[in-house]
């Protein structure tokens, strides 16, 4: 199995293991959506995340690009 094994307590909930949470831009409070489907849940950020250096990108960016890739993106 692929991953970090957690228990889930008595009232549903699952600890996000801290290099994920750090690596996907969830921060204390921020909101998460929670899916389900082909078997599995997935929890996603609601503010996006940088897909190159994993800052937080402002809500209504199109590109999921903090602005400094994008300027780093540009000048290359
Ligand atoms: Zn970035």
């Amino acid at each position: 199995m692929n991953g970090i094994e957690k228990e889930i307590d008595g009232l549903g909930r699952v600890v996000i293991p801290i290099e994920y949470r750090k690596r996907l831009g969830f921060e204390l409070n921020s909101k998460v959506v929670i899916s389900a489907e082909n078997g599995m849940i997935q929890i996603s950020p609601i503010n996006k995340v940088c897909v190159l250096c994993g800052k937080r990108v402002e809500k209504g960016r199109k590109l999921p690009l903090c602005p400094k890739c994008v300027e780093l993106i540009k000048s290359e």
